[in-house]
């Protein structure tokens, strides 16, 4: 299988291993396999009788043929073992009315990013053997919280790496804060910024493009690389879970083979959402894909009028991970259903206006699998509230948007085909705002948020988390922005 980019470059094709290598085309696009394996009704059945590591071999396989069965098996074992999920890496769960929830949240961070960050490091690192890379790679993430720490747990002690994160020291919640600064491995550095998420984001920018450190850290033997979500090497991982879940509904009996599941994303860059259209175009039966967003309603106008424009106001929400006005993989649905040329001349709007619009008929074909929905802050709330109450379970604020966008979209009515909700995050990651919508009061310390919410819910707090509130910061650096690049001086020739 080979690779080109969403805007026409690469056309004779790339080996896998290298568009994971390099992460953007050279045109500025995102890799794309040039076509899509199919998998059968038989292929499914087959793999309902497998462990998740099994599962996302045979998956993976198809998409990374340069890659051996084994070394995905080995890379698999690793990244989704019993110790690092517990007690699996993806769940589903039953509540009342046809719906399920898909739980991506059993990982080292408590959030669905680790799905996808503990594989992709291993399959990162083979990509530089079989690119003949000698050097050691240092990934660099500047982050506002989540993927921090996602990215730290996926690269920990992981082979010819190191990894760097910055984040804003008034920028993170202090749940996330600590999560970071209690990091094991030998490889991780954590670092506080003085300044927010744009300063960190910056420095982080500027470092990447400044050919003097490229330069100083070629020398020694180093390059610098990221873990960003618009890697192939990221998404891939994600296609899994969902023809995971559906193997697992027809284990347990919910649905027959062959019969089509709705499915309900919480969305933000458009990854998540993306791999699951991915699993539908390879023949995995699934109906409607619900795009759910908060407030940041970006993709709800763009599902229903055609147009993308991010020319508006940006709300902080109690979502925060999807709190995005550039959802940049849906790029790769725009190459996919009207081609290179015409998603060259979107990006390009995209980029010199912050707009672009789709003709009526381009937006018909759009909304044959996509529909969008919204929640605002009191609904997600609500939904919370209500979810606890009726069906005696914690969600968090993500899930909790979601929920409701599957809710607005089941006719209560009619008969309606099985939905699957995805859930991307424990309650306990954003406890503070969880026994907010509870209880309608919270901590004002949100460190303490979590043995609130567990004396108040009697569930448990996840292991990792429950771990990392309890341990001593052990990376206590903050340093002023204009130190940033000596800070990755020293810690990659040292
Ligand atoms: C990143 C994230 C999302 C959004 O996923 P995308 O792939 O960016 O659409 C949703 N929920 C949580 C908890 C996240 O961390």
């Amino acid at each position: 299988m080979k690779y080109i980019s969403t805007r026409g470059a690469h056309a004779e094709g790339v080996s896998s291993a290298y568009a994971i290598k390099v992460g953007l085309a050279s045109d500025g696009g995102l890799f794309m396999p040039e076509s899509i394996p199919s998998v059968d009704l038989d292929f499914i059945k087959e793999l309902s009788a497998l462990s998740y590591p099994e599962r996302a071999a045979k998956v993976l396989s198809l998409f990374l043929t340069d890659y051996g069965y084994e070394e995905l098996m080995e890379d698999a074992l690793a990244a989704y073992s019993e110790e690092k999920f517990i007690p699996s890496p993806a769940p589903i769960t039953k509540l009342s009315g046809g719906r399920y929830m898909l739980e991506l949240w059993h990982g080292p961070t408590c959030a669905f990013k680790d799905m996808a960050l503990q594989i992709m490091s291993r399959l990162f690192t083979r990509a530089l053997k079989k690119c003949g890379e000698k050097r050691e790679a240092l990934i660099l993430v500047a982050t506002s919280g989540d993927t921090g720490k996602a990215a730290l747990e996926g690269y920990r002690d992981v082979e010819g790496t190191k990894i760097q994160v910055f984040y804003p020291i008034e920028g993170v919640s202090r749940v996330q804060k600590k999560q970071m600064q209690t990091q094991e491995g030998e490889n991780v550095s954590v670092i506080g910024i003085k300044g927010n998420f744009d300063d960190a984001q910056t420095g982080v920018k500027r470092i990447f493009s400044s050919e003097e450190i490229a330069t100083e850290l070629n020398a020694g033997g180093v390059f610098l690389s990221s873990a960003n979500s618009i890697n192939w090497g990221r998404l891939v991982p994600q296609i899994v879970y969902y023809i995971s879940a559906y193997c697992d509904m027809y284990k347990m009996g919910e649905i027959t083979l062959g019969e089509p599941i709705d499915v309900c994303v919480p969305t933000g860059n458009f990854g998540n959402i993306f791999a699951c259209y991915i699993a539908k175009r390879m023949g995995l039966p699934v109906g409607k894909l619900v795009c759910a967003s908060n407030k940041n309603n970006i993709l709800t106008d763009f599902l229903s009028e055609g147009v993308y424009d991010r020319n508006r106001e940006f709300y902080a929400t109690m979502s925060p991970s999807m709190d995005i006005l550039i959802s940049s993989n849906l790029e790769r649905l725009l190459y996919l259903l009207f081609g290179s040329e015409r998603c060259s001349t979107l990006m390009k709007e995209l980029g010199e206006c912050g707009r672009y619009e789709l003709t009526a008929d381009e937006l018909a074909r759009l909304r044959k699998d996509f529909v969008g929905y919204y929640t605002d802050e009191d609904e997600c709330a609500a939904t919370i509230s209500r979810c606890y109450k009726n069906e005696n379970r914690l969600i968090d604020t993500h899930t909790s948007v979601a929920l409701s966008a599957a809710q607005r979209y089941m006719s209560p009515d009619e008969a309606t085909s099985a939905m699957l909700v995805v859930s991307t995050a424990s309650a306990y990651k954003f406890a503070g705002d969880v026994m907010l919508s509870l209880t309608g009061e919270k901590p004002e310390d949100d460190l303490l948020a979590p043995a609130m919410l567990k004396e108040y819910s009697g569930v448990e707090i996840p292991l990792p988390l429950e771990n990392a509130l309890s341990k001593e910061a052990v990376h206590k650096a903050v340093i002023d922005r204009e130190r940033m690049a000596d800070s990755v001086r020293d810690f990659a020739l040292r």
